[in-house]
Order: structure tokens, then C-alpha cells, then sequence
């Protein structure tokens, strides 16, 4: 299919036989890739004359409707723009060609997440998104110079009034799931408020803190594309873990595990490291970082456990924490004594738990210098060949991944129950 053909005959048939004629607002239009925005599925349909679902119960808002709320900002070039409700991206994008910067707040972090990797993709440097609830605006960067709200509010929240800057204005959607006008309120000299009803309109709700409950809540009627509902439990945890990239918690959260995990803990880091990834891959060496520098420092804490610690443990060690035998404990000391610094380095890459060596480390006195580079260095290589692979990869994984996911995870499912029968009935009883 030609995107560039659709696109063309979008904004003529649907944008301009509808009296739209702002160049400008046209012009970002046409320039702006509608089809990278839905879901490949949905591809095909990305340039018809209506809104189409994002996932998330939440819809990419039809493009006449994009044209008609960015042409009531009346744009000259040098705005700040607030929007609530990101959704897919596509009006923050059109508003970021048109304006020198859009802030943008989504509720749902994993929207807020793809939605930033297609501004990535397209290099839209002007945008500020954040994750959280927009009914409370943007406090710290306002005066905002338009505000406008894709989604319905049972009233005018009084929140956004405040932080129109004087002949700004606020394009929002107002009233009852299906009598919603859309409202342009903008804000004169003496501190007033002009109003004026622009067209009917059927948005899927505003839900936050400073909304009434009439539609403030996720009971609000919203057209459901088939499937949607059936999101299955694992797909919601997936993307649960993802929308990790989008919070402050990321890199803490995969330092404390990188650390605990070269001590004690028993899930690997690699976890973390490759949903944060997959999520955002443009951030992956950032993270391969982070993990490198809580696995040497957790590191250098299960070398002082073995080191002064180790009598009063090994048990509580061999009982409880996976991967702990004194049989292979035994044999990585005797390869320690033979080779300190590639015995570690080595580790870095092997599938037993790092902990084991780390210890092990302490226990049988390694030079601690030799120790810490050794781990610095391999740990870091590990984790900057999978960030590196997965920065390269990424996408292509991801989308892989999302397309086939309930026959991915039927896959593993299978697997995982074969390598349990494995274990149980031909390693296990030897
Ligand atoms: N402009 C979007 C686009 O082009 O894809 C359409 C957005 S969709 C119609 C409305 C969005 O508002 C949804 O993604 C929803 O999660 C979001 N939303 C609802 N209440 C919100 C709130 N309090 N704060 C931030 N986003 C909110």
C-alpha cells in the first residue's frame, strides 16, 4: 500500500472538503506517517475517515477530528502546548511540526511507552511526555500557551483554566459519553473566559483525580475493537514489565537487582535488563550500565560474605538459595586456585548463578583488585552484548514478540514443561 497516496487523499477528501484550511495544520498532515501509529493490523485502515482502537480499550482519534482540534488552537509557531491524553502519539506528533514544544500526559504507561518509541523513530525532539494523571495538568511548566484534552470530561476541569496563559485557549471535549460538544474556551485579559461550542464529538473518557464520577470512571461506554477484551493475563503482565521503561523505578529497580542477584537473590538480572530493553531500546547501553555497576558493587558484597561471613551461611546457602551445592561450590574454588582472574571473568557469561562465584571468591581469598576488575569487565561485557543486541534488534524482536504472543507463549509453556520431565525423570534420579 502506498502511505503516501493515502495520506494525500485523506487530507483532501477529509480534511479539506470539510472546510479545514489552515496550510500549516494540512502540511503536518500530510507529513505525518498516521499508519506508524495503529498496530500493523490495523495498517491498512490507518488513513479512513475514523478512529480505530490503540489497545488499552483507548482509540487514535479520527483524523478530521486531529485536523479540527489543532486548527482551533490557532497556532502561530511559537507555542508551548499542553495535551492530555497521548494515546498513540499522533496528535502529539502533528502538534510537535507546528508549535516549538508540546507537553504530553498519558495514563497508561504502556501507550506512553510505544508512543515515545514512534517519536523516537521520527526524531521528534520538541516533546515532553509524562505518565501520570493529566487532570491535574502540568503544574511546573505552565502558563501553557493551548491546552488541548483528547479525552471527555464531564465539565470543564478548572485545572486546565488555570493554566492557560491569557488569549490562550482550551479545546476539550465536554459532556455525557454520547452527548460530548467539543468546548473552546480561551482565556481574555481581564481574566475571563471566552466560550464557544465547535461540534459534537464521542471521545473515550478522562479518568483522574479531578474529574466527577459521572465518567471518571473505567465504566465509561467505549467502543471495544473484537479481541481487545480478551487480553490475556501473561500479555497484561508483559506489558505490565515494560511499562517499567516508562518510570522513574527502571534503572534503580535493575541496579538493586543486578546487586542482589551477584550475593544472594536468585533471578538474574538479564530479566530486567532485556524488558527495559525491548522497551526502550534507544536506552539499552544506559541500562547495561546500571546492571554492570550493581552486579560488580553486589559483587564485591558476596566476596566480603565468603570472605568473613562464610562459616555462619554455607548452610543456610546450600538449603535455600538455587545453585548453591558444596560439590560445585568445591569445584569453583579449585579452578580459583588455578585462575583467579579468568575464573571470574569467565563466570560473567556461564548460566551458574554469579553469586557462586562471587562467594566463592571470598571464601578461598582471592586478590579482592583482581577480583573487582575481573568482575567489572565481564560483567560488563555481558550485559553491553545483550543491551548492544538488543538496541540493534529491538524492534524487530519486540514486534516479533507481540505479533506471536500467545503462540510464543504456548512455546515456552512447552518447553519449560519438557525440560522439567527432563530434569525430573533423567537427571534427577541418576
Ligand atoms: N490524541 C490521541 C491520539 O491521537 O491517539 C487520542 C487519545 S485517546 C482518544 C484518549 C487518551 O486519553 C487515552 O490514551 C487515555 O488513556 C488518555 N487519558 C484518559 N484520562 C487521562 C488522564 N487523566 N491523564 C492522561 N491521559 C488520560
Amino acid at each position: 500500500m502506498d502511505y503516501a497516496v493515502a495520506r494525500r487523499r485523506m487530507v483532501e477528501n477529509q480534511i479539506m472538503r470539510r472546510n479545514i484550511t489552515d496550510q500549516s495544520v494540512l502540511d503536518a498532515m500530510l507529513k505525518t506517517p498516521r499508519h506508524l501509529f495503529v498496530d500493523e493490523g490495523l495498517r491498512p485502515h490507518a488513513y479512513s475517515d475514523a478512529s480505530l482502537p490503540i489497545g488499552e480499550k483507548q482509540t487514535i482519534s479520527q483524523p478530521f477530528m486531529v485536523a479540527s482540534m489543532t486548527a482551533a488552537l490557532g497556532l502561530q509557531g511559537q507555542e508551548r502546548i499542553l495535551e492530555i491524553g497521548t494515546g498513540s502519539g499522533y496528535q502529539t506528533a502533528i502538534l510537535s511540526h507546528l508549535v516549538s514544544r508540546v507537553y504530553t500526559i498519558e495514563r497508561i504507561a504502556s501507550l506512553a511507552g510505544r508512543a515515545r518509541r514512534i517519536f523516537d523513530q521520527l526524531s521528534l525532539t520538541n516533546v515532553n511526555l509524562k505518565v501520570g494523571d493529566g487532570t491535574i495538568g502540568w503544574l511546573d511548566q505552565a502558563p501553557f500557551d493551548g491546552i488541548i484534552v483528547t479525552a471527555g470530561a464531564p465539565d470543564v476541569p478548572t485545572e486546565f483554566l488555570d493554566q492557560l496563559a491569557v488569549g490562550a485557549a482550551l479545546i476539550v471535549p465536554v459532556g455525557p459519553q454520547d452527548r460530548q460538544v467539543l468546548l473552546r474556551l480561551t482565556r481574555t485579559e481581564d481574566g475571563r473566559f471566552s466560550r464557544e461550542e465547535l461540534m459534537d464529538c464521542r471521545f473515550v473518557p478522562l479518568i483522574g483525580e479531578k474529574v466527577g464520577p459521572t465518567m471518571g470512571s473505567d465504566n465509561g461506554r467505549v467502543s471495544v475493537s473484537p479481541g481487545e477484551e480478551g487480553t490475556s493475563r501473561i500479555k497484561r503482565i508483559y506489558d505490565w514489565v515494560l511499562s517499567w521503561a516508562e518510570t522513574p523505578y527502571a534503572v534503580p529497580a535493575l541496579v538493586v537487582l543486578a546487586f542482589a542477584e551477584a550475593s544472594f537473590f536468585p533471578i538474574p538480572p538479564d530479566v530486567l535488563l532485556i524488558a527495559l530493553s525491548l522497551a526502550r531500546p534507544q536506552n539499552a547501553l544506559r541500562y547495561a550500565f546500571a546492571a554492570a555497576l550493581g552486579s560488580t558493587c553486589g559483587g564485591i558484597l558476596g566476596y566480603a560474605i565468603g570472605y568473613g561471613l562464610w562459616t555462619l551461611v554455607a548452610d543456610w546457602f546450600f538449603t535455600y538459595i538455587p545453585g548453591f551445592t558444596p560439590a560445585l561450590f568445591q569445584q569453583v574454588g579449585d579452578l580459583f586456585v588455578r585462575y583467579d582472574f579468568w575464573t571470574v571473568f569467565a563466570a560473567g557469561f556461564t548460566p551458574i548463578p554469579y553469586k557462586v562465584f562471587t562467594i566463592a571468591a571470598g571464601v578461598f581469598k582471592i586478590n579482592l583488585p583482581i577480583f573487582i576488575l575481573a568482575s567489572l569487565v565481564s560483567r560488563s561485557l555481558r550485559f553491553y552484548l545483550v543491551a548492544w543486541l538488543l538496541r540493534r534488534y529491538g524492534d524487530r524482536a519486540r514486534a516479533f514478540i507481540e505479533r506471536y504472543f500467545n503462540l510464543l507463549t504456548l512455546v515456552v509453556l512447552i518447553l519449560l514443561v519438557v525440560a522439567l520431565v527432563f530434569w525430573k525423570f533423567f537427571l534427577h534420579t541418576q
